[in-house]
């Protein structure tokens, strides 16, 4: 082997699996003979903010499985029915673990948890947010999270009634209002924008470090903006999804971010994927913009009687150029979006692009009972070609569930079946509503790169909404940002460079970003330290040098 691949060789040649010394030992669990092996757990340590950063299938609902007390880890002894803890604790001891061990065998450790996918809690409970949220006040401090996560509009709403970002935030509230040792948290922000992602985030912070209590938080997340500005102390996850994981020992927030996005993990020896992710440091040279696409004038829009009002600056989309498009919730983001696909009349102005338009909405409704296979090739006649193959199914690793049903996958699988649906269209302006939602961060990656190679490869234009950062950095040319008052009134503004559209986004948000000095990567600075005062000052809100 060159030494190189973790999953599958790059150049299709062969499938190898780069064995990483850990697999070497036992596991910590087998679910059964040439079943999933996890290595390792991550390890809850009290007043602290644990993370884990890592690919979708690898193991962690295992691990939290496991620290939950709810499965005794088998250490890959599968044919054994009941290992009970003793080998557990024996193979833990002396490490970070045999504390919470101890405690959690002997009963004394109770867990709260948020799922991953909010959008299933509908289906388990029947009532109104109210009903939900009550029977979860174990702390006395539920108005306070109502409050700050700004849930009291919906308050008896139907939970099967509310849009994917108010039930991202009642379920949060649901597993913080809890009086637990152990937290667990599934991804904190799907559907939430970054203001309400550092709600969050502050949240949970501060009830790790809730005086005269020993609680644990551990967090998934792939949002690393939030990740790193969240956590204390991170473990990397890495392995063959559905195959294997291998949870690291734990790593500082920064190295293990920077190890993780370089592509090697110094302390395991471990490369986990060919080359390395990189940001712009400096805003990007204003580049000589292609021709122009179209051009569309003022527009407004109101919904009801003027109860939420978009108005739309006149600009110009320029052809083969990726338009980011930023802003809060509420603000009318998608109702642009839908304006601009031309299933939506806007009020004044108009907008007649002559254009074929592919358009992948915010949430996605493919629940036709339909193969993948079937429905991508309904969809493009170059299905199943080299060409498609390379840009399309690759990257957006389509593969391995071509055969499955729509209705059957999960939400990062069906966000992929939808960016591949939309991207495989024949048009001249794709359009693209947050692509990075349900998707793990390699994915994100991998997403953002074919999307942008296809953009090059075809002077394509796409338009992308996104609220992960780094994904925007990562895809855009230009920027349309939005502001205003979530849902009472929206302003867009026309396209501008990276540098101005991001001094205005961040602006409004009040957050500004340093560079790690190593990799280059922007970090949230802390609010009020020297340098996000000096930022502030000087006007230079993410590039800033
Ligand atoms: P993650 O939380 O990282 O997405 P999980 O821990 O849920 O991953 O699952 C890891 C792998 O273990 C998956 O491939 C899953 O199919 C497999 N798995 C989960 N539960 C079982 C089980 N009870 N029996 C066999 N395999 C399982
Ligand atoms: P964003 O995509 O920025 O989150 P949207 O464009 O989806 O924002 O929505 C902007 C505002 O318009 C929100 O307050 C939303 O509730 C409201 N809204 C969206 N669609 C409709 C509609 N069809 N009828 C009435 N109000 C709507
Ligand atoms: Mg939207």
């Amino acid at each position: 082997t060159c030494g190189i691949c973790v999953e599958k060789c790059p150049f299709d040649a062969i499938e190898i699996i780069n064995l990483p010394s850990e697999l070497e030992e036992d596991p910590v669990h087998r679910y059964g003979e040439n079943a999933f092996a996890l290595y390792g757990l991550p390890v809850p340590e009290p007043g602290t903010v644990t993370g884990i950063l890592g690919p979708n299938g690898i193991g962690k609902s295992t691990a939290v499985h496991a620290l939950a007390g709810e499965r005794v880890p088998n250490l890959g002894a599968h044919e054994i029915d009941d290992p009970g803890w003793e080998p557990v604790l024996d193979r833990f001891r002396g490490t970070g673990l045999q504390t919470y061990l101890e405690a959690l065998q002997a009963g004394d450790v109770t867990v709260a948890r948020k799922p991953q996918y909010v959008d299933q809690i509908p289906k388990q409970f029947d009532g109104n947010t109210r009903d939900l949220l009550e029977r979860t006040d174990e702390r006395g401090v539920l108005d306070d999270l109502i409050d700050r996560l700004n849930i009291r509009p919906v308050m008896d709403q139907e939970i099967g009634s509310i849009s994917g970002g108010e039930l991202q935030r009642v379920a949060i509230a649901a597993c913080l209002a809890r009086d637990a040792d152990f937290y667990f948290l599934d991804e904190i922000t799907p559907y939430l924008d970054i203001g309400q992602r550092m709600v969050a985030a502050r949240l949970i912070q501060e009830l790790a470090t809730d005086e005269g209590t020993e609680r644990s938080m551990l967090v998934v997340e792939h949002d690393l903006a939030i990740l790193d500005l969240l956590t204390d102390v991170l473990h990397v996850a890495y392995g063959e999804p559905g195959a294997y994981g291998v949870i690291t020992d734990p790593k500082s927030v920064r190295g293990g971010i920077n190890e993780y996005l370089k592509g090697y993990l110094d302390n395991e020896n471990m490369r986990i994927r060919p080359s390395a992710i990189t940001f712009e440091e400096h805003a990007p040279r204003v580049t000589t913009k292609g021709s122009p696409l179209v051009a569309y004038p003022e527009l407004s829009k109101s919904y009801g009687d003027g109860e939420f009002e978009l108005d739309v600056e006149g600009g110009t989309i320029y052809e083969s150029e990726v338009l980011g498009i930023v802003g809060p919730n509420g603000i009318g983001k998608s109702t642009l979006a839908r304006i601009f696909a031309g299933s939506l009349e806007p009020d004044t102005g108009s907008v007649d692009f002559d254009l074929d338009i592919a358009y992948k909405p915010q949430y996605i409704e493919i629940d036709q009972p339909m193969r993948v296979d079937v429905f991508l090739s309904s969809i493009t006649d170059r299905f199943g070609s080299s060409y498609w193959n390379t840009e399309i199914a690759q990257p957006l690793q389509l593969e391995r569930i071509m055969e499955r049903d729509l209705t059957d996958l999960s939400g990062g699988e069906r966000q992929r079946v939808a960016i591949a649906a939309c991207l495989s269209k024949d048009a001249d302006l794709y359009l693209l509503d947050e692509p990075s939602a349900h998707l793990d961060v390699e994915q994100r990656v991998r997403a953002t790169t074919a999307i942008r190679r296809y953009a090059e490869n075809h002077d394509a234009t796409v338009l992308v909404i996104d609220h992960d950062i780094y994904m925007i950095d990562l895809l855009a040319d230009r920027l349309m940002v939005f502001d205003g008052e979530p849902a009472v009134s929206g302003h867009a503004s026309a396209p501008q460079e990276m540098r101005a559209g991001m001094n205005d986004f961040l602006a409004d948000l009040d957050i500004t970003f340093r560079r790690d000095e190593r990799t280059g990567r922007p970090r949230i600075n802390k609010p009020g330290s020297q340098k996000d005062a000096q930022q502030k000052r000087e006007g230079e809100y993410y590039y800033s040098a």
